[in-house]
């Protein structure tokens, strides 16, 4: 179906797609799900040939080191979590590179903390490098540096990274793809009267609460988490998607315009500050 408010989804020309691990592995195993990372390795690059610059914040490292480690619980300490997240981000990386590689796309990883984006001249050394990147024609892939990320530093989720480095890149599209359809009306998993809302224009205090019992158990993320970033993310001037990342052809469908998930409306703000956003909230 097309829908006249997402005709100009096709003009996009900096896109930043956040996957979470939810969409990337296995539930029953934690291993991952190589249906859906060899689709979006196909996909992004069927980007980066239309001549569109594409970033991929992934998450995923702390459940593929689980599986790895063999353990089959979320991580007791933030020590074993740091460690999963070492063990895992290098088998994620080693994944991706494979599955990039059948379509000789070239791929950088980027580990960054909130002191990355504090920090005046940490945060100009990641544009810099985002941008040599883009101009390579490289997808850079990006998560929080777990092992060095303690509480007081972590961004809280990978959904708030994203809208960072959408915010940071000036990307004018944002997506984000979990384990839901996008944003509903009340919770579908109890209420059989929800309806998904295709178009939001701004969120404010109604939209924000309707973000309630979302939160599935291999992510950190939850609908809230989604629209803090979205919200962010739209101050940016960027729209934002939130679509079901079971496949990764709904990028492709987003693009087309076609009416999956919930969009969020950009509406820049001209004062919008990245390091006073991120001191803030
Ligand atoms: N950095 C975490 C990981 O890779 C994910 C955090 C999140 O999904 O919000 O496992």
């Amino acid at each position: 179906m097309q829908n006249g408010f997402r005709d100009h989804l096709k003009d996009k020309k900096r896109i930043v797609i956040k996957i979470g691990t939810s969409s990337l592995t296995h539930k029953e195993t934690n291993y991952l799900n190589l249906r859906v990372i060899e689709s979006l390795a196909r996909v992004l690059t069927d980007l980066r040939n239309r001549g569109i610059d594409v970033a991929l914040v992934s998450s995923g490292a702390i459940a593929v080191g689980r599986q790895s480690m063999h353990i089959d619980r979320r991580p007791a300490t933030v020590a074993e979590k740091q460690a999963l997240a070492a063990v895992g981000q290098a088998q994620l990386i080693m994944a991706y590179e494979r599955v990039f590689s059948m379509y000789n796309q070239d791929i950088a990883q980027i580990l960054i903390t909130k002191y990355t984006f504090l920090n005046d001249m940490n945060r100009e050394n990641a544009l810099n490098t985002f941008h040599e990147l883009f101009a390579m024609n490289v997808v850079p892939v990006i998560n929080e540096n777990d092992t060095v990320a303690t509480h007081e530093i972590e961004f809280g989720d990978n959904d708030r990274l994203g809208a960072i480095v959408a915010a940071l890149t000036g990307a004018d599209l944002l997506i984000l793809l979990t384990d839901t359809d996008g944003l509903y009306t009340a919770d579908p998993s109890v209420d059989p009267d929800s309806a998904r809302i295709p178009e939001v224009s701004y969120i404010d205090d109604q939209i924000m609460s309707l973000a309630t019992g979302t939160n599935s158990d291999v992510g950190t993320g939850g609908m809230a988490a989604k629209l803090f970033a979205a919200q962010m993310a739209a101050a940016a001037g960027a729209d934002v998607v939130i679509a079901k990342g079971d496949d990764p052809l709904n990028i492709h469908r987003i693009l087309d315009g076609e009416d999956i998930g919930t969009m969020i409306m950009a509406h820049k703000n001209p004062e919008f500050d990245l390091k006073k956003y991120i001191q803030e909230y």
